[in-house]
């Protein structure tokens, strides 16, 4: 064995599990088909589960560091205020949502993976897979084009949606696909709502703008429409355009995160739709229950534990993308009920904000 474990793919995942596994003395290597890392911002949204998570490695102070500390969130229907949510409203110590873009994030994981001893293998891609009672057999593609067959007492696949880790396995990536077309977009606008909140723009036609501010002069926007900019309120000026995507989002979620002696976390175990901005922090709670777990000897829990958790948050993510893209009818004007008179209410604030903080208790 020229390791303990594998992990396949050095997304926010897989260094995370790499780190968690390396600050507890374990031995193992971290691959990765690409050249390098992201350089996108995809993930912008930091939560608090994750701020804790990463305490124990170092991470959390410096990506506190790094990021924008967001502490209020302004709903708006059909460009007049709705709602405003104050997120300190959490009773906890980070009663905030972290804004750093996933480039910066995952910047941050290779070096702490340096300081630990670790380092992402790149050009080197996971091509056969298989199994027995001595452990997992994995054949590698090398930089170069050369191969390497290894074994390893434990694999993780880390590799994204399309993991080639959970194919391999067989096993089902049960779900399916939303049927909107998604776009985003990362500017730099002038506008007159602030760069310290996010805001959510529902209207009663059903399109939705969301907005996360991602550095001093630069937002996401974010909307389940193909034409994300031409949602932004009258009174916005777009004076720079860094990133636009448009995109497709499925809910899935692996059968099972285990297979013997090979498992799965983050996106090659489930994937969602980016409402409430669960999908890295998931993953990476994902890839520090199984370092605990390895270290501990109980990885036969693993999915046990696992499942139930991903099977919830998805049903969550799938809940706020469905109310907030409402149509016109009796469920849209109950909701914006809610959110005009409820939802302002200190008591139930309280009970929202650690919610959309992903404060797991
Ligand atoms: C446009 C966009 C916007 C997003 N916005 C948000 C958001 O606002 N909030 C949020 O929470 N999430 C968002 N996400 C999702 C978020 O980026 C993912 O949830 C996160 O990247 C998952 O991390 P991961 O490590 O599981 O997988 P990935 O980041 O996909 O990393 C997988 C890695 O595995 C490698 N790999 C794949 N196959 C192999 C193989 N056979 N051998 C070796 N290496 C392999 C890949 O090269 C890749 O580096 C967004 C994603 C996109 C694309």
């Amino acid at each position: 064995m020229s390791a303990e474990v594998l992990i396949v793919g050095a997304g926010p995942v897989g260094m995370t599990a790499a780190i968690e596994l390396l600050r507890r003395g374990v031995d193992v290597r971290l691959i990765d088909r690409s050249e390098q890392r992201t350089e996108l911002s995809k993930a912008v949204g930091i939560n608090v589960q994750t701020l804790e998570l990463l305490q124990a490695s170092g991470l959390t102070d410096r990506l506190l560091a790094a990021g924008l500390k967001i502490r209020a969130a302004h709903l708006h229907l059909d460009g007049t205020p709705l709602a405003d949510l104050d997120l300190t409203q959490a009773d906890h110590r980070y009663n905030f949502l972290l804004a750093l873009p996933q480039s910066e994030t995952e910047r941050l994981l290779e070096a702490r993976l340096g300081e630990l001893g670790g380092r992402v293998e790149r050009l080197t891609e996971l091509t056969g897979l298989g199994q027995d009672a001595n452990g997992v057999r994995v054949t590698l593609r090398l930089p170069g084009g050369g191969t390497e067959t290894m074994r390893v007492r434990a694999l993780l696949g880390a590799d994204g949606g399309r993991s080639t880790v959970r194919e391999a396995l067989s096993i089902p990536f049960l779900g399916a696909r939303y049927e909107e077309q998604w776009s985003l977009a990362d500017i730099s606008v002038d506008w007159p709502y602030g760069m310290d909140a996010v805001n959510l723009f529902l209207s009663r036609g059903g399109d939705v703008l969301f907005t996360v501010p991602i550095g001093p002069d630069r937002i996401r926007a974010i909307s389940q429409t193909a034409h994300v900019l031409e949602l932004l309120p009258s009174g916005s000026t777009v004076t720079g355009t860094h990133w636009e995507s448009q995109f497709r989002v499925s809910l899935r979620q692996a059968e099972r995160y285990q297979e013997g002696a090979c498992y799965l976390a983050g996106d090659a175990a489930h994937v969602h739709s980016p409402a409430g901005g669960r999908g890295m922090n998931l993953g990476i709670w994902d890839a520090c229950a199984f370092a605990e777990r390895y270290s501990a000897g109980t990885l036969a829990g693993y999915s046990a534990e696992r499942h139930p958790i991903g099977a919830r948050i998805l049903g969550i993510t799938d809940r706020m993308f469905r109310i907030t893209a409402l149509e016109p009818g009796l469920a849209q004007s109950a909701r914006n009920f809610v959110l005009r008179n409820i939802v302002p209410l200190k008591p139930v604030q309280r009970l929202i904000a650690p919610n959309l903080l992903g404060i797991e208790r």
